[in-house]
């Protein structure tokens, strides 16, 4: 295939991605394959010689389509969204036409420098002051190992990096058990180890951080020898939304000397409307801040927009540079951001977010959040009402989760795990499931970027119709 083939191809893709959005509604959202289905189609090893489009197109239509779970359905309210607006779609198309590594400011200008100016953009519209820097990551998990490196070298004083940590003291980092799973392996990764992961006790509906154990749980260390380090708070957790109380943890850091980083990954798309902002009040002290606008906001993954109260540590954690990698000095007062990131190679991810932002407008997008935490808690309310279920944790912005709890049964954990399974093999709608405080319960999350209120009733109808079905299932 040449450019001049890809120039009708493009086109004719351009035609099935509308296609494809316009019949989402008639495919299951969930694939309905067992495992090996896929891979028992394709051929072992790999073409000796070349195979037409037609061909490739055609087995992509039968062979691995079936195989989708299609994260771009309206009624995907499983996990968190993926969403990609289809601005960004577009943007990503030009992004992987270009084709540019943007490590450098001088490896790709216009890139690094509208990175600089949507992630501006971005700082201002969720509410952090003036003088945050930030840098678009690939994933939150990336960040979140930035945050962790950087708080390793800063309680080492940077002999992490240079010395290894054999015979440093132990390096503690404290967080609650709400915290996401990339928290454990920023833990691993950066070679502190998950018995230095101190996990602080929550408390509250809103599960958050219960501060006076942190405080003990710091004093405790520091009295053994250890070495405190850092804090990661989260808003928003994946689980059930846990969020702690930022103000109150930064009093405590600011009084230890330790860094902060907040994983708002998620929940962060909806600090664009100022009237969910309190959620993370105090978020002005934090030191480092994750949000993905690839999660509900709409721009393709990847792209998580991390921010820096001070970059200084983190390029300082991070920044290498060989001399094949050493700018003329012409360029003074620029940006190298593979000096704020693991991965030396870059995507011009910027591009995606630039389109969606000026595209829809922050007021279009405060638009669809606020559809979705109203609808939300309006599908909250009517399971509440109605017999036989319970909601378990309120509605936290746009989830919140619910267990089916009919009288006679002995084993509900099995039961809402039945009707997780039941409500996703019936394909139209798709839910998980989570854990809250021992017992096993269904998630909802409202987020997909063309959701409509109807989908969501059609969400409660499946619920209802299929329970009872389940729980006469199971007591047969
Ligand atoms: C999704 C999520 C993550 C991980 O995000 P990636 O960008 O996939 O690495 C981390 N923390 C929270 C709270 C999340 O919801």
């Amino acid at each position: 295939m040449d450019w001049e083939d890809f120039r009708t191809r493009g086109k004719d893709a351009a035609d099935w991605a509308a296609d494809y959005h316009a019949g989402l509604r008639e495919r299951p959202v969930r694939a309905q394959t067992k495992p090996g289905d896929i891979i028992a189609q394709l051929p072992p090893s790999a073409p000796e010689q070349p195979e037409t489009i037609d061909a490739i197109l055609n087995d992509l239509e039968h062979k691995i389509m079936p195989g989708m779970t299609h994260w771009q359905h309206p009624r995907f309210f499983a996990y968190f969204p993926a969403n990609a607006a289809p601005v960004s779609v577009l943007a990503e198309s030009y992004v992987t036409a270009i084709a540019a590594q943007c490590m450098l400011w001088q490896t790709s200008p216009a890139a690094t420098e509208l990175e600089t100016r949507t992630c501006d953009w971005m700082r201002q519209a969720v509410g952090l002051p003036d003088g945050f820097s930030g840098v678009i990551q690939d994933s939150a998990s990336t960040a979140t190992l930035c945050a962790v490196l950087t708080m390793r070298e800063r309680a080492l004083d940077w002999a992490g990096n240079r010395a290894g940590l054999s015979g440093q003291p132990r390096l503690r980092i404290y967080a609650s058990g709400e915290v996401h799973t990339s928290i454990d392996r920023a833990i691993w990764i950066a070679g502190i180890g998950e018995a230095n992961l101190v996990r602080i006790p929550v408390t509250g509906p809103s599960r958050a951080m219960d501060v006076t154990a942190l405080q003990a749980a710091i004093t405790a260390d520091r009295a053994a020898g250890h070495l405190p380090a850092g804090i990661i708070t989260c808003v928003g957790g994946t689980g059930v939304g846990a969020t702690d109380n930022i103000a109150a943890v930064m009093d405590i850091a600011e009084s230890e000397g330790l860094y902060t980083h907040v994983d708002a990954a998620w929940a962060g798309a909806a600090m664009i409307c100022p009237e969910f902002q309190d959620i993370w009040a105090g978020v002005a002290r934090a030191d480092s801040v994750v949000l993905n606008p690839h999660k509900w906001l709409g721009a393709q993954f990847d792209c998580t927009t991390h921010f820096l109260r001070d970059p200084t540590s983190l390029v300082r954690t991070l920044a290498i540079q060989p001399e094949y990698l050493k700018s003329d000095g012409a360029d003074g007062g620029i940006i190298n951001y593979s000096e704020w990131s693991v991965p030396l190679g870059r995507r011009f991810r910027a591009l995606k977010l630039w389109f969606l932002l000026r595209a829809h407008g922050l007021d279009g997008l405060r638009g669809m959040i606020r559809n979705h935490v109203k609808w939300a808690k309006g599908l909250a309310g009517l399971l509440a009402e109605t017999a036989d279920f319970e909601i378990v944790t309120e509605p936290m912005l746009s989830l919140f989760s619910f267990r089916y709890a009919p009288d006679g049964v002995a084993d509900l954990d099995a039961l809402n795990q039945q009707l997780v399974n039941a409500i996703n093999a019936d394909g139209r709608i798709y839910l998980t499931q989570t854990r809250v405080d021992g017992d096993l319960v269904i998630r909802f999350q409202a987020g997909s970027w063309s959701c409509t209120a109807e989908d969501i009733a059609t969400a409660f109808d499946v619920i209802i119709e299929l329970a009872p079905k389940v729980a006469a299932q199971m007591s047969a």
